[in-house]
């Protein structure tokens, strides 16, 4: 494994780390979720991600048993969550956003679910137009100076937005946001890539990335339809189906074929590929993988070593091909 800082912090994190969405506490049973992790914290994994919102606050129960009964030392693994969405049906007006009420009531209820003592790493969901940016910064400083998070973060906010907690705590002396929790993939590139360009020097920003197989679409495993059994196909993700595959005039199946016949021609296998070309930007700190079998994720972790395989040309083929 390989180990990167958080952007300018101390904070070393593997390249490769592992989240829960979607399969914890849903697609997978207890047995998997705990074969999953015992795998990846023996390959190195030290970094897990979870969010209130994942499973309904099942995913961190289910991650929190699992690390217990693992026995992982504390002080070996980070372990994160995220607030905005709410942790049950319908969240009332409390019971979400990034006011400090439920910033707080959301880290305390995820601290639980987890049991631990304090996250890692802890991230604004999404950025919450109803609460002062100010109110944010404040409550997640707060929590800082009180033991229960450690670094603090947003996810898929704009880099408006990021520079504005920013300036806010530089301003105030509070602890700001030391990073970012984003979708990247050869599909899904401009936010990294561009948007957040002048971050990562100005303001040390790490990330955090999420779905480098665009929900498994780099693995070819939907070239042919959608089989029952996969994420896409399952009876509830619907909406995530139309999100990943897009409809006809986005052309993101296309641009997945074209990929995965490159990475046959290259005789590489597409999922290690596709995440091997996350782990070539520098300014990634760790790409965060899922996966519903233990197969899958040893699979992936091959991706370490894919990095330095290919010459120039052949990532520069490989954006080309993947272009929109
Ligand atoms: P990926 O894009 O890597 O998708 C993972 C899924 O792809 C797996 O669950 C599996 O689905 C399939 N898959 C993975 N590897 C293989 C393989 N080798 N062969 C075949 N199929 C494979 O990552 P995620 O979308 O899961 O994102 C990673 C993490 O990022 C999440 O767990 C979560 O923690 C975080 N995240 C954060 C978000 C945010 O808004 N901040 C949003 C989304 C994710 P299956 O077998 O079911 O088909």
């Amino acid at each position: 494994m390989q180990y990167r800082r958080l952007g300018s912090s101390g904070l070393q994190l593997s390249a490769l780390s592992f989240g829960a969405w979607v399969t914890f506490g849903g697609q997978i049973g207890r047995d998997e979720a705990r074969n999953l992790i015992a795998a990846a914290y023996d390959n190195g994994i030290n970094f897990f991600d979870n969010a209130e919102v994942y499973a309904k606050g099942e995913a961190e129960k289910v991650m929190g048993d699992v690390i217990a009964d693992l026995r992982l030392p504390r002080d070996g693994y980070c372990v994160s969550s995220k607030v905005f969405f709410g942790a049950v049906d319908n969240p009332g007006p409390t019971q979400r956003g990034l006011s400090r009420k439920h910033v707080a009531e959301a880290c305390h209820a995820a601290l639980r679910r987890l049991r631990v003592d304090h996250l890692d790493l802890y991230f604004c969901h999404r950025p919450d137009l109803d609460t002062p940016i100010e109110e944010t910064v404040g409550a997640m400083d707060a929590l800082i100076r009180q033991g229960k998070v450690l670094y603090w973060g947003t996810s898929e906010w704009s880099a408006t937005q990021i520079r504005e907690a920013a300036r806010i705590a530089r301003a105030h002396h509070l602890h700001g946001p030391s990073m970012e929790q984003t979708q990247y993939n050869l599909l899904h590139r401009q936010r990294v890539e561009l948007e957040y360009a002048p971050l990562y020097s100005e303001l040390g920003l790490g990330t955090t990335i999420w779905s480098p197989l665009a929900s498994g679409l780099l693995t070819g495993k939907y070239n042919d339809g959608v089989a029952a059994e996969s994420r896409l196909g399952h009876k509830d993700n619907a909406w995530l189906q139309r999100m990943v595959i897009g409809d006809e005039a986005s052309r993101r199946l296309d641009r997945a074929r074209r990929f995965t016949a490159l990475a046959v021609e290259l005789g590489e296998k597409p999922s290690q590929l596709a995440i091997a070309w996350c782990l070539r930007n520098p300014h990634v700190s760790t790409v965060m993988l899922g996966a519903s079998h233990t197969s899958q994720l040893l699979e992936n972790l091959g991706a370490l070593e894919l990095v330095d395989r290919h010459d120039e040309a052949v990532w520069n083929r490989l954006e080309a091909i993947t272009a929109e």
